[in-house]
């Protein structure tokens, strides 16, 4: 029975390019995942966007000298480019700044104060003068009162890497215009997260038996240790979502607040776009939809913890207010598969320092898949990895084109070459022909198994395992010495060589899907393996908004084995994969820093 799975991707902030870290913390992931269960055929939808509000962005456009909705749009469009280059199929892509997330969001705030979860307490905050408005955080700057450092932010000193207390910094400046605010006092919206503890504390302990062992730390293990504390929800802020309240004006809802609600309003767009606007609540409505949440581990707490406390929160409110319906509730997360970090060359990656592989500068020389191939067998699922050139290099020419590239290669050609084009008739296939395909076949579940845990590594290490078999029964049947003497002897090897990699191009489909399609091509099939991607432009009162989208291909239910038939025409094959010149590592290592 086909399963509704929804796929929810972390929301990049519009202020910079992304990196290999930011793919194979999440993105790529989350698309391997949602590959995987199309094929299987269940209903699943990945949805994500730009986070586009808050202060990263405005720093970002004074910094720049533009305006933060050039910010958002110009780094929004290099996502839009990078995810269609590297195959990041989702359903839909948009961004938090739309009337319809607005919409969403507000409402969710709304409900929450409908169910008193919501309260509001004055505070002290800079002001300043000059501007006539209060100064978030990060625009002050002055002399830290821990370390006595001089430029330190607001927020946080550089000096000393503490967190500050604002109000506190010694000779504040604001960083607009280097004037003098002045402390006045603010009112502010707080989520009452010591009211929510016990239900987000049971919400937790029904995950413990399967949640990987760093979440379950950084959510249970924190609350239990420390228990939850009101946090403040709005900001002294223009640039943002309107605080749906009179009297509010020049305060906006706090970006973590309102960017989370975005796995929802991103789901209520994509029905709507689709022309079939209530199928959200297919997946938002129905306790049974498993929700897999793709994220760094730096973002745990907002994701397995505050968010989960949102949607406790709101009860049956959001769907009275949203659509005047009653008996809804929001289905909580079903597991939040974050990933560690990744590293580069036994450095902490640095995007101001350059210290980075950017998405879409690699793109611009290498294919895609040797990067998802890179970027899945070194992925930092229980512990920090690291980007070494040498190493991408080696698992290139090694792994990918020995192991994998080379077999189809050998057996694809070999067989365009002496049966006319065509896939051989093998007649009766022998014992170990069969050994083989069964062999492979188990590939199926065992390689499923652990994509349904999330277990990605260990299912492209699985799928390799099972291409040297392929390996080994060629070369010990080798079809180019039984040709000579026996043609119908080496039938059945090409042929059973050809199923078992007509088998692995699905095994492997959801981590190379660019080179799996070409293989299907070659094998002769007419439908493509996947559907397209593309981008489309959106307008609302809010402006235009350009969304990534994805038309599944027309065929499903293809996690299974092969079934390839003996004449089939196949179409000659190039190879999919290029070694690579050792040379390569010392050009990419001065490209660094
Ligand atoms: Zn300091």
């Amino acid at each position: 029975m086909s399963e509704n799975i929804l796929v929810a991707v972390a929301w990049p902030y519009a202020n910079s390019q992304i990196h290999v870290g930011n793919i194979t913390g999440s993105y790529l992931p989350a698309d391997i995942f949602t590959r995987y269960h199309r094929l299987v055929g269940n209903r699943v939808i990945m949805v994500s966007g730009s986070d586009a509000h808050g202060t990263p962005v405005t720093v970002r456009a004074d910094a720049e000298g533009i305006t933060p909705v050039q910010v958002y749009q110009k780094y929004h469009a290099g996502f839009l480019d990078l995810f269609q280059k590297l195959g990041l199929t989702y359903d839909l892509y948009t961004s938090t700044h739309t009337q319809n997330h607005f919409k969403v969001a507000q409402d969710i705030f709304l409900a929450l104060q409908k169910n008193h979860y919501i309260y509001s307490e004055r505070q002290q905050q800079w002001y300043a003068p000059s501007q006539g408005r209060f100064l978030p955080d990060r625009y002050v700057e002055g002399t830290c009162y821990l370390c006595g450092y001089l430029n330190a932010r607001g927020d946080q000193c550089d000096g000393c890497g503490s967190l500050l207390d604002a109000t506190l910094l010694i000779d504040p400046r604001s960083k607009i215009d280097g004037t003098t605010p002045e402390l006045r006092e603010t009112e502010h919206f707080y989520l009452d997260l010591s009211a929510l503890e016990s239900p987000v504390v049971e919400f937790l302990r029904q995950r413990e038996g399967y949640w990987r062992s760093n979440v379950l730390r950084q959510s249970l293990g924190q609350i239990l240790a420390d228990g939850l504390r009101g946090r403040a929800i709005t900001r002294d802020l223009d640039w943002g979502i309107p605080v749906p309240m009179e009297g509010w004006d020049g305060k906006c809802l706090y970006v973590w607040f309102e960017a989370v609600i975005g796995y929802l309003s991103a789901a209520i767009e994509w029905a709507e776009i689709a022309g079939e606007p209530s199928t959200w609540e297919d997946w938002w409505y129905n306790p049974e939809m498993r929700g897999y949440y793709f994220i760094g581990k730096d973002n745990i707490p907002f994701h397995a913890v505050i968010w989960p406390a949102q949607l406790i929160g709101v009860g049956e409110w959001f769907g009275k207010l949203f659509q005047d319906r009653a008996d809804t509730r929001l289905t909580l997360p079903y597991d939040v598969p974050a990933n560690e970090f990744m590293n580069l060359e036994g450095r902490k990656i640095s995007g101001s320092r350059n210290w980075a592989v950017w998405g879409l500068d690699f793109l611009s020389r290498y294919d895609p898949d040797p990067l998802r191939y890179y970027l899945t067998i070194n992925m930092p699922e229980s512990k920090d990895t690291d980007w070494d050139w040498e190493d991408f290099v080696r698992r290139n020419n090694d792994e990918l084109v020995a192991t994998w590239g080379n077999l189809v290669n050998r057996a694809l050609s070999f067989s365009y070459r002496n049966w006319e084009g065509h896939v051989p008739e093998p007649g009766d296939l022998r014992s170990e022909d069969r050994e083989i395909l069964a062999t492979i076949e188990a590939g199926f579940q065992s390689v499923g198994e652990h994509l349904d845990a999330v277990h990605l590594r260990a299912a492209l290490l699985e799928a390799l395992r099972l291409a040297s078999e392929v390996n080994k029964y060629l070369d010990k049947s080798a079809p180019w010495f039984e040709i000579k003497s026996d043609k119908a002897a080496a039938s059945k090897s090409i042929y059973t060589s050809l199923r078992a990699i007509d088998s692995l191009k699905i095994l492997f489909a959801p981590f190379l899907p660019f080179s799996c399609e070409r293989l299907h091509a070659y094998l002769g099939y007419l439908q493509p393996l996947f559907g397209n991607q593309f981008t489309e432009n959106r307008e609302d009162e809010l402006g235009e908004h350009v969304v990534l989208r994805y038309q599944p291909g027309i065929t499903a239910d293809q996690w299974q084995p092969s079934q390839l038939k003996p004449g089939q025409t196949l179409v000659e094959p190039s190879p999919l994969f290029r070694k690579l010149d050792i040379k390569v590592v010392e050009e990419e290592r001065a490209r660094l820093g």
